[in-house]
């Protein structure tokens, strides 16, 4: 799938990429490319009007990178808006700490809700848990054989009843199963809809009730298009979805249905399947989709690199920006740099007012190698708006961008303090009585 669109971009970008800069004029054409090509690939309208809106203000809101073209920039940009629109950060499954992790699976009829029962369950036992299948599903018979059939197939009980009862007292049945045999993975498999109409809503709401589900796994079937995704925002609205599952990525699908589920629901994709094989499920990684989606994924990691390098901004510039009160990471790093070609910076950061501080609150770190590295990677792992802006950093950015670097979260807090305390530090310098002396000394 997503080979028309990916081949679409690639043509507009590579007409941008040959030319030395580019114009608004340029960048407005090829972003008219880009929102055709999107919208014939289904994504929704309101959807690709914001993305195009967000790619223009950053296009033209970022200075150009010295080493690439501006095309290059405009793919990297575009690649990013990719990843945002499909949720920035990886979701993965959420497990429950001390009840069982109980997980129900919701969505259209025929959008893969039992096959994806017995994906989970076969996931769940791999990963040395205990699962449970339950049928919920009376409509048809073949629904409960299917998830018998496919419980057999993998070596997982599953909780079927005979009689036709109302799926909440099902569930509660299973439960209690569930807490006699030991099963700590419980999924949960239900009836599908066409349209979603009040009883089935209120039918979802009382299991979800009933067994206060760690996850409630919305699925979208990507062949269906924005209808699966006018669906999934339905169930949402009804029942509370903590997730999304896409199912047949594998078809010949045109994209749309992933491109817009996010925005649309608000909320995670977590996983997509595959093909009709079990194993066919997979983690969704936001970023590895939209390099999928683009297709460059060389010129993506050329733009990466460019930002990282971009660093080259000499310490008068940096000196300039303290005096503005425009003091980065980026200038932080810049600034560090330096330092660390000054040498052993122990004995110098203790010179400056109030270095002392920043000296003891590395509490012995060693300042003239790792804990340089460490910020270094801490900062690489940053977008460039990051740098600039560190205020924008959440919690989930900080956790992505301490995985980016090998750190964890309390690392990259605890560079953030440094640098507020730093920027302050520069400011009081280059402000107060004294700074001009100050500034002479190093040189600035
Ligand atoms: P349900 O009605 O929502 O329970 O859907 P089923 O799980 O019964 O699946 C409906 C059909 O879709 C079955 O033929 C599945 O094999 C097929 N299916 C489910 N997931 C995928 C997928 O990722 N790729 C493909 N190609 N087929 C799938
Ligand atoms: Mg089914």
């Amino acid at each position: 799938m997503l080979d028309t669109l990916s081949e679409r971009l690639q043509q507009t970008f590579r007409r941008l990429g040959s030319t030395g800069r580019i114009s608004e004029g340029d960048l407005d054409e090829a972003l008219r490319e880009v929102r055709i090509a999107l919208l014939e690939a289904d994504v929704n309208f309101k959807v690709v009007r914001d993305f195009i809106e967000r790619v223009r203000e950053r296009a033209l809101g970022q200075e150009v990178l010295r080493s690439i073209t501006p095309g290059q920039q405009v793919v990297g940009i575009v690649h990013q808006q990719l990843v945002e629109v499909l949720g920035g950060d990886r979701e993965p499954l959420m497990h429950a700490s001390e009840a069982p992790t109980t997980v129900m699976v919701v969505g259209a009829k025929g959008s893969g809700k039992t096959t994806l029962a017995g994906r989970l369950a076969l996931r769940f036992k791999g990963e040395g848990r205990a699962p449970l299948l339950v049928a919920t599903d009376f409509e048809r018979v073949a629904a409960s054989e299917q998830l018998r059939v496919l419980g057999e197939q993998i070596g997982v009980p599953v909780w079927v009843e005979e009689r036709e009862a109302p799926a909440v007292e099902v569930a509660r049945r299973a439960m209690q199963e569930a807490a006699r045999t030991g099963a700590n993975a419980i999924v949960i498999d239900t009836r599908g809809a066409v349209a979603l109409d009040d009883e089935l809503a209120d039918e979802l709401a009382a299991v979800a009730d009933e067994v206060d589900p760690t996850e409630i796994l919305i699925v979208v079937d990507a062949m269906t298009g924005q209808e699966a995704v006018t669906l999934a925002r339905e169930f949402d609205e009804a029942i509370e979805g903590t997730g999304i599952v896409v199912t047949k990525v594998d078809s010949d699908t045109r994209g749309g249905a992933v491109l817009s589920v996010r925005e649309v629901t608000g909320l995670p994709i977590k996983l997509i399947t595959t093909g009709e094989r079990l194993e066919a499920l997979e983690d969704f990684h936001p970023d590895r989709f939209a390099s999928r989606v683009l297709g460059m994924g060389d010129v993506v990691s050329l733009v990466e690199k460019a930002q990282q390098t971009m660093a080259d901004r000499d310490i008068k510039d940096v000196a300039k920006r303290m005096r503005s009160g425009q003091f980065d990471l980026e200038d932080f790093r810049a600034q560090m740099q330096q330092v660390k070609q000054m040498g052993p910076v122990s004995g110098l950061l203790e010179m400056l007012p109030g270095g002392g501080n920043i000296a003891k609150q590395l509490g012995g770190a060693d300042l003239d190698g790792s804990y340089f590295r460490q910020a270094e990677a801490i900062i690489y792992s940053m977008t460039p708006e990051e740098r600039r802006n560190p205020d924008i950093l959440n919690g989930s950015r900080r956790r992505r961008i301490a995985r980016g670097s090998g750190t964890t979260p309390a690392d990259v807090n605890r560079l953030l303090n440094q640098f507020k305390d730093a920027k302050k530090l520069m400011q009081a310098m280059t402000t107060g009585k004294g700074a001009g002396g100050l500034m002479r000394m190093l040189g600035l």
